[in-house]
């Protein structure tokens, strides 16, 4: 699908900072909206219905599926994540951008029916590092931690498919190039021509 918003999609494997990057990302820059997936896991502590995810029955999921409600979605750690359609084509149509936080098998997907989409990929940088964030977070058992781990291999595996790689290894330099891929992308001629049509016209320019 055409659109004159763009589309930033970014995966990682769990422990590597994706949702910390992203949430500071949106601190600094309130014109990227983050798509609300659906998801058939449980509220975690403070989660709330229409902010983190849409939490959906594994009928009502399956409904959506069937009615090809989503762009993507996909198996993770045994529960099923999906975007809506409805959630994220409006917008882009409308030249806003948006953001997808979700795992490498929906970027990939997402690619398929958005083939202008930003595809972006945060690697930890070693396996070291990241075992010791999985353990210092504190949220998983051991058993959670190795599966967290075996995941991470098949993951990684991926990350040549992507557009851009970033190494999460200063979380403010992760940041920085967060911020600059989605820049140089708003720099592009498409977008400057749809967002600063003012100057194209005064200086004449088609
Ligand atoms: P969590 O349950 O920890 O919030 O998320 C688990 C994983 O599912 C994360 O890698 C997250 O990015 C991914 N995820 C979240 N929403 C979606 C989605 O809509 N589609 C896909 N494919 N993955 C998602």
């Amino acid at each position: 699908m055409e659109h004159p918003g763009n589309l930033f999609v970014v995966a990682a494997p769990s422990g590597a900072g994706k949702s910390s990057l992203v949430k500071a990302l949106r601190s600094f820059d309130a014109r990227v909206y983050p798509s609300v997936s659906h998801t058939t896991r449980a509220p975690r502590g403070q989660e709330k219905h229409g902010r983190e995810y849409f939490f959906a029955s594994e009928q009502e999921f399956d409904a959506m599926v069937a009615n090809n409600a989503f762009v993507e979605w996909a198996n993770v750690h045994g529960k099923r994540y999906g975007t809506s359609k409805k959630g994220i084509q409006d917008r882009l149509a409308n030249g806003e951008d948006v953001l997808l936080e979700i795992d490498y098998q929906g970027a990939l997907q997402v690619r398929e029916s958005f083939p202008q989409a930003v595809l972006i990929f945060i690697l930890p940088p070693s396996w070291e590092e990241l075992r010791s964030r999985l353990e210092n977070r504190g949220e998983d058992a051991p058993e959670v931690i190795e599966l967290r781990m075996k995941n991470a291999e098949e993951e990684m595996a991926q990350v040549g498919k992507f557009d851009f790689v970033i190494i999460n290894e200063l979380f403010e330099s992760a940041l920085f190039d967060l911020k600059a891929i989605i820049h140089a992308q708003r720099l592009k001629y498409a977008s400057q021509r749809r967002l600063r049509g003012d100057v194209f016209d005064s200086l004449n320019l088609s």
